[in-house]
């Protein structure tokens, strides 16, 4: 019931705000060194090398309040690149707009593509037949508390998972609430295999949120770029990366803009920690019946005021609001070992 009402609260909220003092930036075509490629939502394209990483993508934007939920096969034709050399798919958490369009993904776009998340993830993909390409990270998630206290693990280099050009981590992270500190998705977990997909939006319950740190690596399998990607806001120290004693910085932080207003210090607390010298927004554009061609600020959040803030606080790290379906190429390499 409170559910309901939220959602309708949400719903008269308003539309969706113009971009407005924000700096998209468009690059097109596909620049020739590595880069970015914003998919909208949390879903973004890592061209690295001639391979491809690919990170889960949504297109269906199921109309508003969304209630029942299924991909939307055709809008997921028009709009996803074609992602045939990506051999790895991943998943952060597993409510709908992260996961409910991965399974056509698969099967069409990316092919090849091993999907990568937590259970609940695993337990939904199950329901679509794609168990066998599904690899679960929950098990080797490195944590970030003890008990009470933030503790960040030391970790050694078993701890990544390699596969070709790249290699990923997964971390400990935590789901903003949606709106006055409730996150409306959260549904029962699943302790089993589906066979089938569901459709009522809460029973994609999001699981256990994953942060990832993904290595791009050169020839020799060292790491050249590496990345931190959150698909949701969270408290500090949830998502913090781990120690690692290489010596390698963290180049670049994609964030997700959506729900900062509903945790402490987001992304703020997490650039004091990395430093990275280029931070990308994610997730930043309203999700309902949108268009990637005119992309909004979301509804009841003040985006403007973050983006400000960030400006502000962080002159430093050069940062970039993408459109949906553009691309970021990546600053110049560093030296390996330089930095922080
Ligand atoms: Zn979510």
């Amino acid at each position: 019931m409170r559910v309901a009402l939220l959602l309708v609260l949400l719903c008269l909220a308003g539309c969706a705000k113009d971009l407005n003092g924000t700096e998209p930036t468009t690059q097109a075509p596909k620049p020739s060194g590595p880069s970015l490629q914003y998919l909208g939502v949390g879903g973004w394209l890592l061209h690295w090398r001639g391979e491809t990483l690919l990170l889960a993508p949504s297109f269906s934007n199921p109309a508003f309040p969304p209630v029942f939920v299924k991909a939307n096969e055709q809008r997921i034709d028009d709009l996803m690149p074609d992602a045939r050399d990506a051999k790895v798919l991943l998943i952060g958490h597993a409510h709908y707009d992260h996961l409910l369009d991965v399974p056509h993904i698969m099967r069409k776009q990316a092919p090849q593509a091993i999907a990568y998340g937590n259970e609940e993830a695993g337990h939904l993909l199950a329901g679509a037949g794609l168990k066998s390409r599904f690899v679960n990270m929950q098990p080797k998630m490195v944590t970030v508390r003890r008990g009470n206290r933030a503790k960040p693990q030391i970790v050694t280099q078993d701890r990544w998972e390699p596969n070709g050009a790249f290699r990923f981590m997964a971390i400990e992270s935590q789901h903003a609430p949606h709106i006055a500190g409730i996150n409306l998705l959260e549904g029962t977990r699943y302790r089993e295999d589906l066979t089938q997909l569901p459709t009522y939006v809460r029973r994609w319950p999001g699981g256990q949120t994953l942060a990832w740190l993904i290595d791009l690596l050169d020839e020799k399998g060292e790491p050249v770029y590496r990345i931190h990607y959150q698909d949701s806001a969270s408290n500090p120290p949830y998502g913090f990366p781990p120690i690692l004693q290489d010596g390698k910085r963290i180049d670049i932080a994609i964030i997700c803009a959506a729900s900062t207003d509903q945790v402490q210090l987001y992304p703020d607390a997490l650039l004091d920690v990395i430093k990275p010298r280029l931070m990308v927004y994610g997730h930043w554009e309203d999700f309902f019946g949108n268009e990637p061609s005119r992309p909004q600020l979301i509804r009841v959040q003040d985006e403007n005021a973050l983006i400000d803030r960030l400006k502000a606080n962080y002159p430093e790290i050069k940062q970039v609001m993408p459109y949906p379906l553009t691309y970021v190429p990546l600053p110049p390499p560093e030296s390996h070992g330089k930095g922080h």
